[in-house]
């Protein structure tokens, strides 16, 4: 079904779409109307089973095209060349989602943190995306120009941990805080040329990224942490997404969508 209002299909980028949270954002915009550009960090196109050739098999289903962008975010020659990709084959570029992030190797009292954690994840996380999105908004904003009906958006997936407190990965919940700042520069250096912003803020998922610490957040959450009393599911990340991708918050740029069960409440 397509739901999107254009004349020709509208263009997504979404970065770390082979797996997770992104590839449900990839297929649940395909569904939408999207033609979808897919990020991650490699790309095997004789594997239909896992990775980006198994997204490229459920877009494709959906009717929409796909293809397989493979680079490092956090590497600025890598983000030129995925631009230029995506320009040569679907010559516009209408949504990037800032999904694709990095957790700590591993988890340790942020007293210990070694320098190089800091950097891999801040490099991925917050240098990476910044500069990808300065060199997607550039383009955007030739486009906007080009055709002042079309409104180029972009949606950043940060994380609870953005201003919720973990010192065992305290480099991922800076990053992540990085990230909400960088959405809410973006929303208003861009508002000018009609191209919203948004801040998606998910809590537990069940992805690759949470299974290390599976039967911790079980626990948790049975113990009554989340006020749903359940994990999230990247479907639940990407049905706001979609919401957002509608267009149908044309007066609402900058804004934070929570999609945590519940855990913004704060409790007595
Ligand atoms: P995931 O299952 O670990 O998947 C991460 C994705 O990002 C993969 O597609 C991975 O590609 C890609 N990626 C990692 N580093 C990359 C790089 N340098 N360049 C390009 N792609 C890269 O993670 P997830 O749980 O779906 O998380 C997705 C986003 O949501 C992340 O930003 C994460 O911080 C955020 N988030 C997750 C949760 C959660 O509970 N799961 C909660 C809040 C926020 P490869 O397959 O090539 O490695």
């Amino acid at each position: 079904m397509t739901d999107v209002p254009e004349e020709s299909r509208p263009v997504a980028f979404v970065t770390g779409a082979s797996r997770g949270i992104g590839r449900a954002i990839a297929i649940e915009l395909a569904r939408i109307g999207y033609d979808i550009a897919g990020n991650a960090t490699s790309y095997d196109p004789a594997n239909h089973d896992s990775g980006l050739g198994e997204v490229e098999e459920r877009v494709n289903e959906t009717g929409a095209s796909f293809l397989a962008a493979p680079g490092d975010i956090s590497c600025i020659d890598d983000q030129q060349q995925m631009l230029n990709a995506v320009l040569g084959r679907f010559g516009r570029i209408d949504l990037l989602i800032n999904n694709a992030g990095v957790a700590p190797l591993q988890r340790r009292d942020m007293l210990e943190m070694p320098p190089e954690s800091f950097d891999r994840v801040i490099g991925v996380n917050a240098r990476g995306t910044f500069f990808l999105t300065q060199l997607v908004a550039r383009r955007m904003i030739e486009q906007a120009n080009e055709n002042p009906d079309a409104h180029p958006s972009i949606i950043f997936i940060s994380s609870i941990s953005a201003n919720v407190s973990s010192p065992t990965r305290a480099e991922y919940c800076m990053s992540k805080a990085a990230i909400s700042q960088a959405a809410h520069l973006f929303a208003d250096r861009l508002a000018e040329f009609g191209i919203n912003v948004y801040e998606v803020r998910p809590g537990i998922i069940r992805t690759d990224m949470t299974a290390v610490v599976e039967d911790k957040y079980d626990r948790l959450i049975d113990e009554g942490l989340i006020p749903q009393n359940r994990w999230g599911q990247p479907e639940d990340v990407a049905r706001a997404v979609v919401a957002l991708a509608r267009g149908d918050f044309p007066y609402s740029t900058g804004m934070i969508i929570e999609v945590s069960g519940g855990m913004n409440i704060r409790r007595l």
